[in-house]
Formats: C-alpha cells, sequence, structure tokens
C-alpha cells in the first residue's frame, strides 16, 4: 500500500511528492470520526467537514485528490456540492457514501462524475479498496495526460524541425509519389506541399535530369550504400511579378536518399514501404562555381577566352583536323606600340581601348572561330577548318584594315595597328605549343622589320626570333635575380685630364651569355613594358653609387643617367628622382638626365613640362645623340636644356688632325650660340680628340680615355685623382 501511495505522490496533477489529500463529508459525528480512523493509517492527509458549506469553504481553500461524500447534509445535498465542483471545475475525484436507496440518488451522483459508490453501512475494507482504486485511476489519468502532452509536444518539435529546415524533406511510396513533403518546399519550388502529396516525383525534375533522378527518387538503398549529394535539376514555379505567368526555371538541388523500411518483429524480415530524402538547394553555389570556371578561363576585361581556355579548344580542332585531314591556322596577334598608350593615357583608357580593338576583332571572325586574349595586348586567334591556307591571311588581312580605322578615347583619336604571325596546321607544327610558338616567332618577324603587317611562320626564323623570345623571358628574370649591373663611364675634362663626371649604363650579367651591353637588351625593354621597372632599379642604384664617390671625391662627380622617352612619359619621373635623392642625400645639381632628341618631337608640349619640372629640381637635362634624330633648332630653345652629346657616329669620322669635319664643328657653334655646354661621346683615338678640342669642346667620353667601367672600377679611378680624400 505504501509504495502505491509513494508513487502516487509523483502522479501529475497531484503534488509533487505530496501524500494525497482527502476531505471526508459527513453531518453525523460518529460516522465521520470512524471514517477518520478507519484511514488514519494509511498515510492519507485528511480533512475533514460535517456540513456542505464546510465542504465547499475547504474545496475554495485547498486542492483534494478525493472527496467522501455524504449526500444527505443539511444545509446542501452531496448533488449540490459535486455540481459546485464541476462548475469550478474542481480536479477532485469523488466517492460517495451514502444511506440512500434510491437509485435516483446513485444514478444522480454517478452522472455528476462520481468515481464510486457506496452504499452505507460500507464494508471497510471496500471502502479501502475503492480509496485506493479511485487515487491509482487517478494516477493512470495524470500519467496519461502527461504522455500525450509530452506527445503533442515532440511532435510540435518535430514539425517544427522538419518545416523550418532549409531542406526540402520528403518521403515517397514505392510508386515513387510523395507522401510527405515538409513546408520548405513552397518556398524552394513555389510548389504548395498539398498538392505534391500523391504526385509523381517526376513532374518536379527537369526532363534531362530524369533518368537519373530514378536512381535517388526510388532509392532503396540504406547506409553507406544510399545516394549522396547526387546534383539535379528542379523545375520551380516563379510567380511573374508583371506578367503574373508562371515562368519555370532551373534550381540546382543536391540530393541525399535512402529507402525506408518497415521492422517486422515476427517475420524478422524487412518491409520496403518508400524513399526518405532531403534536398538542398546549390543553385548560389552553383552560380558561384559557374562565375568561378568562367573566370578560369575567361578574361575579365574583353570577356574573350583566356589562354587556358584557347589551348583546351586548340586541343579540341587539333584533334577534329588530325581526324579530318584539314589544316588549321594558330594567329599571334600583338598590338603596337600599345604600351605607350598604357603608360601616357594610364591603364583605365588603356583597358578601354582593349576593349575596343576585342570588338572590331571579334566582328571580323566567324562562328566557329576562336579569339582569345592570352596577355596584355596579346590576342591568340584559333580558325578551325581552314580550306587553304591563304585564309588566314585574309583574317589577318580583316584584322590590319579593321584597325585602320582610328579609335576615339575620351576626344583622342588614336591610332593602333598590330603585328600578326601565323602557324598553320600541320606544315608548321602538329602539336600546340609548337603552333603558338611558330605563330609567336612570325609575329616577332613583323614587328622586327616595322610593324603593322602579318606574316606566316617560316622555319628560317626560328634562329634569330627564339633568340629574342629567350632574352626576354630571361630579362624579367634578370631584374628579380639581381643581374643588372650599373657601369660607369668617366667624362673627362681635357684641358686638366681629371674626371668631372660619369655616366650611368646598364649591363647584364647574364647567366649564360656573359655581360651584356645595355644596346643588346634594353631595346627589348623598350618593346614589353620592361623598361619601367628596370628604370626604377636604375635611379635607385646610381644615387646609392653616387654618394660613395662624393665620399672619396674631393669634388662633386656630375652623374648622367640614360632615361628612355617611356618613362619620361610616365610623367612621375621627378617624384621618383627626388625620393631617392633625398634618400641617398645627393644634390639635385649633381645629376644630368640624357634624353634623346626624339622625345622632343613627339609629344614637345608634355616633354616641355616634365623637362621643366626636373630643371626646378635643380637637374640639368642634356640631348643624347646630337644630331641623329629628327629635332629641328627651332624646338631646341624652347627646351630647357644645359648640355648637348655629339653622337659618336660624328666623332668616328674624325680620322685626320687636317681633316674638316663640317656636322661636328656645326654643332660646336649650335651648343656656342645658344650658351650650352659640350661632350663629345665615343672618343677612341688620340687625334679625335684633338680634333675636338681645338675646335672648342673639351669635356670628352669614350674608350680613349676610359671604358665603361665598375663601380669599385670607378671608385679606384676617383681616388687616384682625389689623394688626400683617397687616404681615407
Ligand atoms: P648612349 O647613351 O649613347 O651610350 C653610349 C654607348 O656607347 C654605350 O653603349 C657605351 O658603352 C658606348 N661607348 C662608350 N664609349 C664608346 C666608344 O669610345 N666607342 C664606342 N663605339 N662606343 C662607346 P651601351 O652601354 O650599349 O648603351 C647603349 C645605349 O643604351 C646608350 O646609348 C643609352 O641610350 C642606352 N642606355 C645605356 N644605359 C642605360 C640606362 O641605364 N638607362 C637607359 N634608359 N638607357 C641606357
Ligand atoms: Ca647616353
Ligand atoms: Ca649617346
Amino acid at each position: 500500500m505504501h509504495m502505491a501511495l509513494n508513487s502516487l505522490g509523483l502522479m501529475p496533477g497531484m503534488d509533487q511528492g505530496a501524500v494525497p489529500r482527502l476531505l471526508l463529508v459527513d453531518d453525523e459525528p460518529r460516522l465521520l470520526s470512524s471514517l477518520h480512523d478507519l484511514l488514519k493509517d494509511s498515510g492519507y492527509q485528511l480533512v475533514t467537514a460535517t456540513c456542505g458549506s464546510e465542504a465547499v469553504a475547504q474545496l475554495m481553500k485547498q486542492r483534494f485528490d478525493l472527496i467522501l461524500l455524504d449526500l444527505r447534509l443539511p444545509d446542501l445535498s452531496g448533488h449540490e456540492i459535486m455540481d459546485f465542483i464541476n462548475a469550478k471545475g474542481i480536479d477532485a475525484s469523488v466517492i460517495v457514501l451514502s444511506g440512500d436507496t434510491d437509485i435516483d440518488a446513485a444514478i444522480g451522483a454517478l452522472r455528476r462524475g462520481a468515481y464510486g459508490y457506496l452504499r452505507k453501512p460500507y464494508p471497510h475494507e471496500e471502502l479501502l479498496k475503492t480509496v485506493d482504486n479511485a487515487l491509482q485511476k487517478r494516477q493512470l489519468e495524470a500519467e496519461n495526460r502527461q504522455i500525450s502532452w509530452r506527445l503533442a509536444c515532440s511532435e510540435k518539435l518535430y514539425r517544427y524541425l522538419v518545416d523550418s529546415s532549409p531542406d526540402i524533406i520528403y518521403t515517397l511510396n514505392p510508386e515513387g509519389q510523395f507522401t510527405f513533403v515538409n513546408d520548405r518546399v513552397q518556398q524552394l519550388l513555389g510548389v504548395p506541399r498539398e498538392e505534391l502529396i500523391g504526385k509523381h516525383y517526376s513532374s518536379l525534375v527537369h526532363e534531362e535530369d530524369l533518368e537519373r533522378a530514378h536512381y535517388v527518387f526510388m532509392e532503396r538503398r540504406v547506409g553507406d550504400r544510399a545516394s549522396r549529394n547526387v546534383e539535379l535539376r528542379l523545375k520551380c514555379v516563379r510567380h511573374g511579378r508583371v506578367e503574373r505567368a508562371f515562368e519555370h526555371t532551373l534550381m540546382t538541388v543536391s540530393f541525399n536518399s535512402m529507402g525506408m523500411y518497415s521492422a517486422e518483429k515476427s517475420s524478422g524480415s524487412k518491409q520496403f514501404f518508400g524513399t526518405y530524402g532531403v534536398a538542398r538547394d546549390i543553385t548560389e553555389r552553383k552560380r558561384a562555381e559557374e562565375q568561378i570556371s568562367y573566370q578560369a578561363y575567361h578574361d575579365i576585361l574583353t570577356g574573350l577566352p583566356n589562354r587556358v581556355l584557347f589551348r583546351d579548344r586548340l586541343e579540341q580542332a587539333l584533334i577534329q583536323a588530325k581526324r579530318d585531314a584539314t589544316e588549321l591556322a594558330v594567329m599571334f596577334v600583338d598590338l603596337d606600340r600599345f604600351k605607350l598608350v598604357n603608360d601616357t593615357l594610364g591603364h583605365v583608357k588603356g583597358d578601354s581601348l582593349l576593349q575596343q580593338v576585342t570588338a572590331r576583332l571579334k566582328a571580323s571572325l566567324r562562328r566557329g572561330d576562336t579569339l582569345a586574349r592570352i596577355g596584355g595586348d596579346e590576342f591568340t586567334v584559333l580558325l578551325p577548318e581552314l580550306r587553304d591556307r591563304r585564309d588566314a591571311g585574309v583574317i589577318a588581312d580583316k584584322f590590319l584594315k579593321c584597325l585602320d580605322q582610328p579609335f576615339y578615347l575620351d576626344g583622342h583619336e588614336l591610332h593602333v595597328s598590330a603585328s600578326i604571325g601565323i602557324a598553320v596546321y600541320p606544315d608548321d607544327g602538329n602539336a600546340i605549343d609548337d603552333l603558338i610558338r611558330h605563330a609567336d616567332i612570325a609575329m616577332y618577324q613583323v614587328k622586327a622589320i616595322g610593324k603593322n603587317g602579318y606574316s606566316f611562320y617560316d622555319n628560317s626564323m626560328l634562329d634569330a626570333s627564339g633568340q629574342k623570345i629567350i632574352l626576354e623571358n630571361s630579362l624579367r628574370r634578370a631584374l628579380e635575380q639581381h643581374e643588372l649591373e650599373m657601369y660607369y663611364q668617366p667624362l673627362v675634362d681635357v684641358k686638366t685630364g681629371r674626371i668631372i663626371g660619369a655616366e650611368g649604363l646598364m649591363r647584364w650579367n647574364h647567366p649564360d651569355r656573359g655581360l651584356l651591353a645595355a644596346g643588346e637588351f634594353l631595346p627589348f625593354a623598350e618593346e614589353n613594358g620592361l623598361m619601367i621597372p628596370i628604370t626604377d632599379w636604375m635611379i635607385g642604384a646610381l644615387c646609392r653609387d653616387g654618394r660613395e664617390w662624393n665620399a672619396v671625391s674631393d669634388r662633386a662627380i656630375r652623374l648622367s643617367l640614360n632615361i628612355s622617352p617611356q618613362y619620361l612619359d610616365r610623367g612621375n619621373f621627378s617624384k621618383k628622382l627626388q625620393e631617392s635623392l633625398a634618400t641617398y642625400g645627393l644634390s639635385p645639381t649633381q645629376i644630368e638626365v640624357e634624353i634623346t632628341e626624339n622625345i622632343c618631337i613627339r609629344k614637345p608640349q608634355y616633354a616641355i613640362e616634365q623637362l621643366n619640372r626636373l630643371c626646378d629640381l635643380g637637374v640639368s637635362v642634356a640631348i643624347d645623340d646630337f644630331g641623329t634624330g629628327y629635332s629641328s633648332l627651332s624646338y631646341l630653345h624652347r627646351f630647357p636644356i644645359h648640355t648637348i652629346k655629339i653622337d659618336q657616329s660624328f666623332v668616328r669620322e674624325i680620322v685626320s688632325d687636317n681633316g674638316h669635319y663640317p656636322v661636328v664643328l656645326a654643332i660646336i657653334s649650335i651648343a656656342r650660340g645658344l650658351g650650352l655646354n659640350l661632350v663629345a661621346e665615343g672618343v677612341e683615338t688620340q687625334v679625335q680628340a684633338r680634333y675636338l678640342e681645338r675646335a672648342g669642346c673639351t669635356t670628352m667620353q669614350g674608350y680613349y680615355f676610359h671604358s665603361p667601367l665598375t663601380r669599385s672600377e670607378f671608385i679606384r679611378a676617383l681616388k687616384a685623382q682625389s689623394p688626400v680624400l683617397a687616404a681615407r
């Protein structure tokens, strides 16, 4: 009995841990006390009431589990008390104890929900048993309530989890019809879940994916072997906003599915009853992947295929051409002087020019041809199924013609030409790399003989151009590998025999070919844009070395540096130079910048601005190779120039003390007239030196005095003429 009572204490709906509380109602004191005595040892909490109103008061005051109720009371009847209990919704069981033999009284009590009806006098055992039963029933009821509440909660939880899942969750019957699908399907596919129930899965799947879909939707396997991450395209219905029409779009969905089996305990075998699956919308991811792969295979600026895709197409085309025994052509198109546009007008304009060029080139091609951009201003073209190799020449001609018309960029009129090389399969190679390389070599050939044209590859080109290409590539590395070095050729004042300055000349310690002079590699740097970083390096190196000279010389040594037109065009040269001078503590007055005459005719106004900026710093300017360019004398006095360097070709002509060399004399008199300094370069003989000195040019440079010297050789020469400082 006690055991049962303890467990009753945990009943839901009863005070946790409390013993059942009973209300005993009888107006006969004797009967009431005997009832009390009977129950008092059972462990219940007992409360007594001797009339109806007292009972009602108790019921209002506290909660009871069970009421033992006498029907006939002086003030209120037992029925009335039960009506009160029901009306108030009091949760207490009632056992009626009545002396009444009236069947109506019993029916009235039971109809009002009494648990039991005991006639007085009742056997004690029966009363105790009825009380116990009533309390046990209450416990069961409370437990049931608890269970169904928990069930309701957990069902709600699962529904919630299923419906708010970012994935579509569904089940299908063995026929492939939906038996369950969560709310998500409406959001993702635009189909209400109710509409899908009973429908066949195929109504959702894109036709091309139906075959694969079968394995996912009709999945019978479970565990590791079940379908995982299978991608299918589903049709989804989107409400068109304006036209209010249904529009089908496709959504890429990743599926995981498995068979569902009921466990038949009796037979031990399992019964397949459908497929369960989870589907995730991966459209966004797909789009991102496509974007990435687009970017991996295309040039973003022009939208053209890039090098990778070009090679891929070429590979396919080669396979086809081999099979069909047809020819195909690879073209290498390189814009002429594009670097100059980029450097002078800036990258933004350069980019927009490239886009315009792309549009024109594209318009000249057939559908099956591929135009790719593989570098800054380098394009390649694939012409498959060539009927005749001359057709490639026709296309190249078209290209050149379409570039003939000027381009317009923010009011600037620009002219662009191209150099085009063509290699044809199978004559000029039958592998991808060979064809591209040979087209490239043919292109270089065009560049070399004056640009703006096209040329078919020919085996004879291999030697010269092959060398050039190898050179160009290794030049890029030379900068990084510190293979470049500045040499210095002294400028000598012949009257005193002293070194008064030096011209910086670049050398390349080529790993295979030894020391290369500037003339052997700088023209290539001009062609491929490397001149900019190379000159940046040169300025730093020169200023650093200049500081060392000052430390070993008793006089300031003039430092001459060569600046290519390309670098001067860039516009921030004076700033670069100023920074470097400041870094190494050199005076700008020590510096002379050598430019060629050509810079002055190309963009005179711009050149004047740049040179003025240099002069403002205190830097002087020399015209290099004077007399070989196209400069007219009228320009000369508009330029802020301090020095003229007589080109070595004129000096070379001086072969005799008694000869007459009018050009040299003319240049000397011009310099005098304009009040300019003079330097003669390339002086190799005593005869030349003497002639020039007599004609009035006293500063000279050339092998007769010194070859270009390494940094330390030059310092040694300086020390030799400054004995005091040299002792340091
Ligand atoms: P440049 O300014 O006219 O330089 C004179 C060239 O003549 C140098 O060739 C020099 O080595 C060479 N030379 C010197 N003395 C004699 C001589 O007595 N006889 C003969 N035949 N030649 C002599 P290099 O070093 O090959 O330079 C060629 C050109 O490259 C230079 O012509 C200059 O325009 C350019 N250059 C050289 N160094 C640099 C540099 O650091 N930056 C830039 N932008 N250009 C440079
Ligand atoms: Ca020079
Ligand atoms: Ca020169």
